[in-house]
């Protein structure tokens, strides 16, 4: 399946973010989801740019391989790519369980789903103004993005998703011939959801990512570290083997890299088994904690995943998304990966690449 496609895997054990990184406090309220906005219009434009060149720079003194714009021009990772379509009505809203887990006042798809014009598209031109390195652009996925709504329209999950998935697909290959090299689809609904996972989810993803020669990914996780995600955790038992369900049949789709998190979490390492073939994007940074991994914390739970998975398919990368950290937190953390991951390329016998100078 790999034929034509760039690889990720330049270097042994590239480093990366799975998403979001904290907004500078002049940009936006910090420690806070959906946190509005504190500029307006150009200024908001270019507060978001100045945002972002900072998320770029920082990943790139952190010694962070792969650079993601840590959505520093999104206010939320599904709410925003949604804001910018017709057929969702977000004046009128409804109140619906997410994830199975918490109530939610949602907008209300009224009408026919569609994209008018590109959503993330020049901002990820952006981005790749400002690096040479690979950049990885994220998306929602198609069930995670039906499973914030209300829908008084298709009245039916796996349509709606079916139509998500279409819009997808036409955003992902803009952002791919803007010059992103990876795609991801965030999908923790794969992690509550498995029946449709199996019966529409996986099909739903891969028409969200069909003909694209960009690398694909997709994050599935234990979410951020708010209250209603911890609440549930500690339901889930000594052994979370959500995964157990969507693995097999990842293992078997068309999607590269699938993303899961490791660090502090519960979740048995040898479920990497399941995927076989498939590049892993290792979380072993905890986004649930304000305590910072030392880069020796980062290489053990490196060296338990390469029991299941070989050096060359090991991305290492945070468990989830950090904007709702302190912002020195979430620094600290990309230098730990980072310097985590050095020590065990080099147990592998990997040379360091040196880092590119500052411009
Ligand atoms: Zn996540």
């Amino acid at each position: 399946m790999s034929t034509g496609k760039s690889s990720i895997m330049q270097k042994l054990l590239p480093t990366s973010l799975v998403g979001s990184l904290p907004k500078p406090s002049w940009l936006a309220e910090p420690e806070t989801l959906w946190s509005p906005w504190k500029l307006q219009v150009d200024e908001l434009v270019e507060g978001k740019q100045d945002a972002l060149r900072i998320a770029v720079q920082e990943q790139r003194r952190s010694g962070i391989d792969i650079i993601s714009d840590g959505e520093q021009t999104r206010q939320h990772f599904v709410t925003t790519f949604i804001e910018h379509l017709s057929g969702v009505d977000f004046e009128r809203r409804e109140t619906v369980r997410i994830r199975d887990r918490y109530d939610a006042s949602v907008p209300t798809v009224v009408g026919a789903v569609s994209r008018e014009e590109p959503v993330f598209v020049d901002d990820a031109r952006f981005l790749r103004q400002q690096t040479d390195q690979p950049i990885k652009w994220a998306l929602p996925g198609p069930m995670t993005m039906i499973d914030t709504l209300y829908d008084a329209h298709y009245t039916s999950r796996e349509k709606l998703a079916w139509e998500f998935a279409k819009i997808l697909n036409q955003e992902a290959k803009e952002l791919e011939a803007a010059g992103v090299d990876i795609i991801q689809f965030d999908e923790p609904a794969f992690n509550v959801f498995f029946d449709e996972v199996q019966d529409w989810g996986v099909a739903a993803l891969e028409r969200a990512a069909e003909g694209l020669r960009a690398e694909t990914v997709v994050h599935i996780c234990y979410g951020y570290g708010i209250k209603a995600n911890t609440d549930w955790k500690a339901t889930l038992g000594p052994e979370w083997r959500q995964y157990e369900k969507s693995f097999p049949l990842l293992q078997r789709s068309s999607i590269d890299t699938i993303s899961l998190e490791a660090q502090h979490s519960r979740v048995p390492m040898d479920l990497i088994d399941l995927l076989s073939g498939k590049n892993v994007m290792l979380g072993a940074i905890d986004v649930a904690s304000e305590t910072i991994e030392t880069p020796e914390d980062v290489a053990a739970t490196l060296r338990k995943a390469l029991t299941f998975v070989q050096a060359d398919k090991l991305i290492p990368s945070t468990n989830c998304g950090m904007a709702p950290l302190p912002r020195g937190v979430a620094l600290g953390k990309l230098r730990a990966l980072s310097a985590g991951a050095a020590i065990v390329r080099a147990e592998l016998g990997g040379s360091e690449v040196p880092q590119e100078a500052e411009g």
